[in-house]
């Protein structure tokens, strides 16, 4: 994503509880070599909030995990990477991060850090910058907390963010989620399984750049007509539906980030497990004969904003045959 300002994700956090899980939201983010910094003031919550994610990622919830004000830095294992949980409070020159073993910690760990500021440029990686603050006319226990990703960091954020955005404005955001199996596509999809038993498709289908030219100076998606992004698939799925046809209910999507909640159409094939089952293949074919003989729309409305339905032409149709020999 080329956007210039950096995501923010913003949380309240009404109890201590709220920013504990917070935290295991932003395990699910980050791993060896990134760089978090916590800031705040004393009593935000920094070691709090890095205590939960050290329990997440380590997969113990009781561990011993003291606060590094007076020995700066601790060091923990995870089965994946350690994590380096430091507080530099007491550091007066980036110069005394050397003497620490900073550098030999540091390699290949997740680097949690408490007053940053004081490391100066000392500090590299992909980085999550986490701000919490108090208002005391909320409560003492009241935080809020800002979110900041940068580099790659900056992408991470904002798919999660575009995740949660569409689950929760479905009311899907308590399901349990599960991974399926992808399908012939670069689009991933994961179940959702709400404690009713009711189910619903998150499917995540980052937009994507174009790849190297391949025929006439173009990209082979541009050729063959993919979709670089969820729009040509909200817009064609609503336009089915509005012709009386069964696609799935969108229930929300977002189409910066790539994410859409999907009706669930079950697990059964137009193949059953006994081989093909023509009478499903005949009525496709009838379906696609019926839609070929209605006077369809060459712009589908969306977001404000037309789609306009790309021809499948030649070219496209040559493209994606050459994939057979
Ligand atoms: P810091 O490391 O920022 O100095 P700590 O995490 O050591 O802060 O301390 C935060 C204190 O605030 C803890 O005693 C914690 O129990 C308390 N607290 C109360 N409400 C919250 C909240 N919503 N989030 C985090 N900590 C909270
Ligand atoms: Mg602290």
């Amino acid at each position: 994503m080329n956007s210039v300002i950096a995501p923010v994700w913003r949380a309240e956090l009404p109890t201590e509880a709220a920013t504990q899980g917070l935290a295991r939201e932003v395990a699910a983010l980050v791993g060896a070599d990134d760089l978090v910094t916590l800031s705040g003031e004393l009593g935000a919550g920094k070691t709090t909030f890095a205590r939960a994610l050290i329990r997440r990622l380590t997969g113990d919830p009781e561990l011993e995990t003291p606060s590094p004000t007076f020995t700066l830095l601790q060091i923990y294992d995870t089965p994946a990477f350690p994590i380096v949980h430091a507080d530099l409070y007491r550091v007066k020159d980036p110069s005394e991060l050397a003497e620490l073993g900073w550098d030999e910690a540091a390699e290949g760990a997740l680097v949690l850090v408490e007053w940053a500021e004081r490391a100066g440029a000392a500090l590299t990686g992909d980085r999550l910058d986490i701000a919490l603050f108090t208002d005391a006319r909320r409560g003492a226990d009241y935080r809020r907390a800002e979110i900041t990703g940068h580099g790659a960091m900056a992408a991470r954020l904002l798919s999660k963010r575009g995740a949660q955005s569409v689950l929760e404005r479905s009311g899907w955001d308590e399901a349990e989620r599960e991974h399926l199996q992808g399908d012939a596509s670069s689009r991933a999809y994961e179940l959702l399984t709400k404690a009713s038993g009711e189910k619903a498709l998150l499917m995540i289908s980052p937009p994507r750049p174009d790849g190297p030219p391949v025929r006439f100076g173009k990209p082979y998606s541009a050729i063959a007509r993919l979709a670089e992004n969820i729009l040509p698939f909200v817009a064609v799925d609503e336009a089915l539906r509005a012709q009386d046809l069964s696609a799935p209910e969108i229930y929300a999507s977002d189409l910066e980030t790539g994410f859409a909640v999907l009706e669930y159409f079950g697990t059964e094939g137009v193949a059953g497990p006994d081989g093909p089952n023509f009478e499903r293949y005949a009525q496709a074919a009838a379906l696609l004969a019926q839609l070929h003989a209605r006077d369809l729309p060459e712009s589908l409305p969306i977001d404000g904003g037309t789609y306009k339905i790309p021809p499948y032409d030649l070219d496209a149709l040559l493209i994606e045959a050459d994939l057979l020999p």
